[in-house]
């Protein structure tokens, strides 16, 4: 090489040292190579210098830059043969067809690694000014050799001043994650990231079925099937996975948004255009999905615990409530409101089993929907599956054990005391895959402890009916009849007052046994529930002996439902007896005691007997005051 050739060459590293300016790198890379071209067409006197570059799959070469050809720059061109040429020996020569005045020179540049030509550098040069073979052999090495150690400093600065910013964003977004206890804020901020960081790749975040996140978010549900494999690997090894898919000339990365006590799902990133996963971003990548994964895990137990506090005040408070005395329709009404509250449940029901028979009673305070008819088929169903497993059930979508049902996800959990099946609590919904497991879990907590103090309620209950019931009539007992009576005395305008007596009973017992005995009193009483109203009080009396009180009702009426009983008995019993009763009546004008309406009605019933039997005879004041 000449003195001339020298000085080209000392000209061209300082105008390349110029361009090293880290400043112009931050804002454009492509600016600074369209400079260098520049400054190689300037020193060499040259038509036109433009860098290609080729893909790692293919023969193709695309323009990176050029002095000339700017309209074309990211075209896909098939260069000129001699590439291969230039390839071997770092450069040659290349005749321009139909121009005889300029030749190409190429030079071949290798990428970073110094493995593989990555780049050409085609030079237009007028042939007369390059005329001297051997002196321009060993310029055109020289420039070779700058131009390739110019590009990769390039390059490696282009990598730092990335990197720097990568980090500055990775460090920005641990901030953020460290200040939010949201699920949603910390997946929201790993894609916001992404896309500063690689605006041109794609991303989505994998994550299993019951979270319910953003529709703005690119999230997927991760799922079990082929296509996922590499997706699936990574959540299940915590690894990071890569997938090439060649056809389609991507590669993509799965990266396990890990945290100390497992994975949060799966960050999925996608770059277009390549072969293999640029290696400098895995490191990146991995520490964005670690740092994710740690501020989800954060957030989760966050959710967990604020979650499990509500649920302990939810079961304390219910606790509560049930042992502070309640009536049990006050207490199922308390229970299936918190619990359609607390579960977002559409309907809350508590069904018992009775145990005669197989039958099952709805628990007042549950939905109204139980009380209706298309409820059945629901109760049916788990009542009959409650008592083959007894266990609980979870169901997010019941249309599949039974088509076309309007509620979709339910729970059932049974009530168990002792050993013992009561019945079962059920909570639906119409939407499928409403409940979670949690509520699901927080549910069979809830029954499980209200489940003692639901049944002792209802013994409570049961008892104190008992305490008001007559055994063998079912009737009220006269303890009880006794205090209606005394209340109404206080509280009514009125009220009429039947005693009645079996007539011959007797007989009844000489002829036919105690036993039909007792069932003639059963059939008398039958008769007397079936012909008085609820508000009315029909009562054993003693031994044979029956009475009602009607509360509010005036003598007629009293003595109408009198004969009316009289008739029935006659007809109806079977052996068939007749009965005779006395009715007594008091009003506001009559200053009668619970004494005197008694005596009046027992003395008519006297008269009754005494004329005949089988009739009914009014009270007479008369005989009273006598
Ligand atoms: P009258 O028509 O005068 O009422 O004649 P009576 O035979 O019914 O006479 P009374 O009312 O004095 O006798 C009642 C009888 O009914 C006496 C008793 O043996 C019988 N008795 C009382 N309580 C029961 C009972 O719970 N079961 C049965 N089988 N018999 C009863
Ligand atoms: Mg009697
Ligand atoms: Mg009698």
């Amino acid at each position: 090489m000449d003195f001339l050739g020298h000085q080209k060459i000392l000209i061209l590293k300082s105008r390349f040292f110029e361009l090293y300016d880290t400043n112009l790198i931050n804002e454009n890379y492509d600016i600074i190579i369209h400079e260098a071209l520049k400054a190689i067409q300037e020193v060499f006197d040259a038509a036109e210098v433009t860098l290609y570059t080729s893909e790692e799959w293919d023969v193709s070469w695309t323009i990176v830059s050029s002095t000339e050809k700017k309209d074309r720059i990211g075209k896909t061109i098939s260069l000129m043969e001699d590439v291969s040429l230039a390839c071997e020996h770092k450069f040659c020569r290349s005749p321009i067809k139909d121009d005889s005045v300029h030749d190409y020179m190429m030079l071949a540049l290798k990428g970073k690694e110094k493995e593989k030509v990555d780049h050409i550098l085609a030079i237009k040069i007028q042939k007369k000014l390059w005329d001297n073979p051997i002196e321009e052999n060993s310029l055109f090495d020289d420039v070779g050799k700058e131009v390739g150690i110019f590009f990769r400093n390039m390059q490696k600065m282009v990598d730092i001043t990335k990197d720097k910013k990568k980090y500055k964003q990775l460090f920005k977004v641990t901030e953020k994650f460290h200040s939010s206890m949201m699920m949603e804020d910390v997946l929201r901020e790993v894609i916001f990231t992404l896309k500063e960081v690689y605006p041109s790749y794609h991303y989505y975040l994998l994550l299993s079925h019951d979270n319910n996140s953003p529709m703005d978010l690119p999230v997927k549900d991760l799922e079990y099937d082929s296509e996922n494999m590499a997706a699936m690997e990574a959540y299940v090894t915590a690894k990071l996975q890569f997938e090439n898919l060649k056809e389609d000339k991507n590669s993509v990365i799965y990266a396990p948004l890990k945290g100390k006590q497992g994975v949060y799902g799966v960050l999925q990133i996608i770059v277009p255009g390549v072969i293999s996963f640029p290696k400098n971003e895995v490191e990146f990548i991995s520490l964005l999905a670690n740092t994710a994964g740690g501020a989800l895990e954060n957030a989760q137990l966050y959710q967990q615990s604020k979650k499990l506090v509500a649920d302990l005040q939810l079961i304390n408070e219910a606790s509560h409530q049930l042992n502070s005395n309640l009536r049990l329709n006050e207490m199922m009404t308390y229970i299936c409101e918190r619990i359609s509250a607390s579960f977002d449940a559409k309907e809350v029901g508590f069904i018992l089993f009775s145990l005669e028979n197989n039958s099952t009673t709805v628990l007042l305070g549950s939905s109204s929907f139980f009380f209706e008819h298309e409820s059945r088929q629901y109760i049916d169903y788990f009542k009959e599956k409650i008592q083959i497993e007894k266990d609980s059930l979870f169901l997010g979508d019941f249309s599949m054990q039974l088509e076309g049902t309007q509620y979709k996800s339910i729970m059932a959990v049974p009530m168990m005391q002792t050993g013992i099946l009561k019945g079962f609590a059920i909570v639906m919904h119409p939407d499928a895959y409403h409940f979670s497991f949690d509520t699901f879990k927080l549910l069979q907590s809830l029954i499980h402890h209200s489940t003692l103090a639901l049944t002792n309620s209802l013994l409570r209950e049961e008892l104190e009916k008992m305490v008001v019931t007559d055994h063998l009539t079912k009737l009220y007992s006269r303890s009880y009849l006794d205090e209606k009576i005394q209340r109404s005395l206080m509280e009514d305008k009125e009220g009429t007052f039947i005693l009645i007596d079996i007539d011959d009973f007797k007989l009844i017992n000489d002829t036919y046994g105690h036993q039909i005995g007792d069932d003639i009193i059963i059939q008398v009483a039958n008769i007397i529930k079936d012909n008085i109203r609820s508000s009315d009080v029909g009562s054993r009396w003693g031994g044979e002996e029956l009475a009602i009180y009607l509360p509010k009702v005036p003598l007629s009426l009293g003595v109408t439902i009198a004969e009316r009983l009289v008739k029935k008995v006659r007809e109806n019993s079977r052996p068939s007896v007749t009965i005779s009763c006395g009715v007594s009546y008091w009003n506001k004008l009559s200053e009668d005691t619970y004494n005197t309406l008694f005596k009046r009605a027992d003395k008519a019933l006297y008269i009754a007997k005494e004329t005949g039997k089988d009739k009914v005879i009014i009270q007479n004041t008369l005989l009273v005051s006598e």
